[in-house]
């Protein structure tokens, strides 16, 4: 029987076209700043890498060179909030923290990443008002981020769009008992962060959100109008 290798010889095509993809941006666009002997990726070159149009290698000389990650690189998730937004609607940053102030928080506390989670290393407790009923809202949320296989899981099932995968990899310490586990302030970012870390997937989403409530509102004009009838 004829043995030839032809997936091994597929696969190293592949690594071949994508390093051979890494270079002509660098070429063109080092050629045109005139940069051409200048270490590190050009600004726009980085870009490129960045985005989900990425098409070459994204190796770097790391940590003496360090590039945004690609649009769609996921490692530990996070927890999204609306930030609150001043009259010209933009968010307001909070001076002492330096962060966006919180408004409305995403997670309703439904549980269900924490039940797809492959690891169970999501930890929830769910808000309980003065009148003692649960509340759609989490009062705690525990990541333990040493136990997450970075999967996405929870993200890809979250219904409300409230746990996304971060870009941040820069997260090593020298103690992992208390500082691995992260709980639910540390857990919160923004969406003006998420949006700068994965712009395609903000815009999509916010699209379909959009044309979801626009559909909501067409479908309840005219039970409106026969009301008044
Ligand atoms: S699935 Fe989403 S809304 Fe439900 S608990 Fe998890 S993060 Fe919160
Ligand atoms: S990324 Fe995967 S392992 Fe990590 S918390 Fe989400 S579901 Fe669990």
């Amino acid at each position: 029987m004829k043995i030839f290798p032809f997936g091994t010889l597929n696969g190293m095509l592949v690594i071949m076209k994508r390093f051979l993809r890494s270079y002509p941006s660098d070429i063109s666009q080092r050629s045109k700043t005139g940069a051409l002997l200048k270490t590190g990726p050009d600004a726009t070159v980085a870009a490129e890498r960045a985005s989900v149009q990425q098409k070459g290698l994204i190796t770097v000389e790391y940590p003496e060179v360090k590039i945004k990650p690609p649009e769609n690189f996921r490692f530990i998730p996070f927890l999204l909030y609306e930030p609150v937004l001043d009259a010209s609607g933009k968010p307001i940053v909070d001076a002492a923290t330096g962060k966006e102030e919180m408004g409305v928080e995403r997670c309703t506390a439904c549980g269900i990443c924490a039940k797809v989670c492959p690891p169970q290393c999501i930890w929830i407790v769910r808000a309980v008002g003065d009148d003692g009923k649960p509340k759609p809202k989490a009062a705690e949320f525990f990541i333990d981020i040493d136990v997450c296989m970075n999967c996405g899981f929870c993200a890809e099932f979250c219904p409300f769009d409230a746990i996304k995968m971060d870009n941040d990899y820069e997260l090593a310490g020298y103690e992992r008992h208390i500082n691995h586990i992260y709980d639910y302030p540390t857990l919160l970012k923004s969406t003006t962060y998420y949006e700068s870390i994965k712009p395609t997937d903000y815009a999509n989403e916010e699209a379909a959100r959009r044309a979801k409530e626009e559909a909501k509102a067409k479908k309840a004009a005219p039970a409106k109008e026969t009301k008044k009838a």
